[in-house]
């Protein structure tokens, strides 16, 4: 069974750990993520780009994939299914395909636009039971083609949106989608401390959660962020894993082409990065 995010993280909050977002591409992402999260005893929380989506045919398929992979694998730690950065028409498909979570992502609008339509989905998302993440003052990186620098969050707009009834707010601090690039300056933390003042008991969400360093993620922990996105590395650790096994030239060996083993060393190395994630955040046995 699918579950909102908003026990889970207002626990996490309390408790001073985070929950990691996965991002999930396909099939063997989902099963390495499950299984970890299993493994560990671990709450998680499945992400699901508009772009993945569509890529696995649609949020429908996601939806129905993750239900059954949950009850054939005999998951039982907290699973949410979230829409990752979705847009106004994106949230009402997966809030229909049966999505248990959605990110409203409203930060390219002027804040009057923004809080309109936050305020038509938090309606929504009421009746249905589905938690509902905002974002205030873009994230950096990498998204639709666009590549920005992060941008800071105004704690008052936070403020702004946080009290139109959402479950989580996500707040640019200087956060990067991607991967962080030399001159990076670091999250800011002041930003982070006003955001958290303003909007009270509210979980916040850290973007972009590659490469950001360890102590910056425990500081952040510290001031109120309980659910961390980490998409990029796993990509990475899938690629090279999958590299390593075709340049060692082992799909050419005995029946080393069938992709049951020829995925098999990327699927193994997203489980090792999930693992290091989920005890950075402080996840491990809190399921
Ligand atoms: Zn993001």
């Amino acid at each position: 069974m699918l579950v909102p995010v908003t026990e889970m993280l207002q626990k996490a909050r309390a408790g001073k750990y985070a929950v990691a977002q996965i991002n999930i591409n396909n099939l063997e992402w989902t099963k390495s993520v499950l299984a970890t999260a299993q493994e560990l005893n671990s709450p998680v929380i499945l992400g699901v780009s508009e772009g993945a989506g569509k890529y696995m045919t649609g949020f429908k398929t996601v939806a129905a994939m993750v239900k059954a992979m949950i009850e054939e694998m005999g998951i039982t730690v907290p699973v949410a299914l979230h829409l990752d950065h979705g847009t106004y028409e994106g949230c009402l498909k997966c809030i229909e395909a049966g999505f248990s979570s959605i990110m409203f992502d409203g930060s390219h609008y002027p804040i009057a636009e923004n809080v309109e339509k936050t305020r038509e989905l938090v309606k929504i998302c009421k009746e249905k039971g589905i938690s509902l993440e905002a974002e205030v003052g873009s994230i950096g990186g990498e998204e639709d083609g666009v590549v920005g620098m992060g941008e800071c969050a105004d704690p008052n707009e936070c403020k702004m949106i946080a009290d139109l009834g959402i479950d989580i707010l996500a707040a640019g601090i200087g956060n990067i989608h991607g991967q962080y690039p030399e001159n990076w300056q670091g999250l800011n933390f002041d930003v982070l401390a006003a955001v958290n003042e303003k909007v009270g008991q509210m979980p916040l969400v850290l973007h972009g959660g590659t490469g950001i360093p360890a102590d910056m993620i425990q500081k952040a922990i510290s001031l109120g962020v309980s659910k961390i996105n980490v998409n990029t590395e796993c990509q990475l650790s899938f690629a090279a894993a999958t590299r390593k096994y075709v340049e060692a030239g082992k799909d050419q060996q005995g029946k080393g082409y069938d992709p049951r083993k020829l995925l098999a060393p990327g699927a193994e190395a997203i489980k090792e990065t999930v693992k290091e994630k989920m005890e950075l955040f402080g996840s491990v046995g809190k399921a």
